[in-house]
């Protein structure tokens, strides 16, 4: 299993490794490492990409999945030389990728806090999109005319940013995670994670240290039918 230390550290953004594995598939090179602070895609956050280098090469990365078997696999091309085994290599990610995904993200959670808020207690978080290319949240339920939200819904949540709420996260024990119902893939703590005050959630992904560092939420559009309501939002500085 790789060590995931961008779990220790959002901002973290150089560390180094040593080589474990080096493979081929369908999707070109994959690296494989005994740590790593390359964020894999999931949980509706994109992966880091970045670079992997040792004294005789450089390899770009321009994926990153968390396998099945707890591993993490770097997908990408080699810009010169090759690695060996056992290498011991420096990780490079882009950081204002990272940084704009983990703020798309930690506003995700934010809107789920305003959600509760405002008591619009028949919508349930089920799904998040924080990908810069228009993020959303998604909830079960609807809401009658929701497009008249939008301006409280954006007062409430950079209200939230401006008291500058802090994360709080707790890794659980296998037992804690089993009474909880928190699931984690192989390799992934089962993570709590919420702001200060509000109901938290499992994630795994990367988070603001404190609200203030989202900048501005700007609440783009509300979508309410089909027993689903849609939030889309962007952040600005
Ligand atoms: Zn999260």
């Amino acid at each position: 299993m790789t060590k995931l230390n961008y779990l220790d550290d959002t901002y973290l953004f150089e560390s180094s490794a040593i080589l474990i594995e080096l493979r081929e598939n369908e999707k070109g090179k994959v690296i494989i490492l005994d740590k790593t602070i390359f964020y894999p895609q999931g949980g509706g956050q994109p992966a880091d990409h970045g670079e992997i280098i040792s004294e005789n090469a450089i390899f770009s990365v321009t994926d990153v999945r968390l396998n099945e078997d707890g591993t993490v696999w770097h997908f990408g091309k080699f810009k010169s030389g090759e690695f060996q085994k056992g290498d011991e290599v420096t990780l490079k990610i882009d950081k204002n990728r990272r940084i704009l995904n983990t703020e798309l993200h930690s506003a995700g959670h934010l809107l789920d806090c305003v959600v509760t808020k405002m008591r619009i207690e028949n919508l349930k978080p089920t799904k998040g999109f924080h990908f810069p290319d228009g993020p959303y949240v998604e909830y079960d339920g609807t809401i009658e005319n929701p497009v008249e939200l939008i301006p409280e819904l954006e007062k409430t949540i950079n209200g939230l940013i401006k008291q500058d709420l802090k994360i709080e996260k707790n890794d659980l024990s296998p037992e804690e995670a089993r009474e909880q119902g928190v699931w984690a893939p192989l390799g992934k703590p089962a993570r709590i994670v919420g702001f200060a005050g509000f109901p938290t959630c499992g994630c795994g992904g990367t988070h603001v240290n404190s609200a203030s560092e989202i900048g501005k939420v700007i609440i783009r559009k509300i979508k309410s039918k089909k027993g689903k309501t849609k939030i889309a939002y962007s952040i600005e500085k």
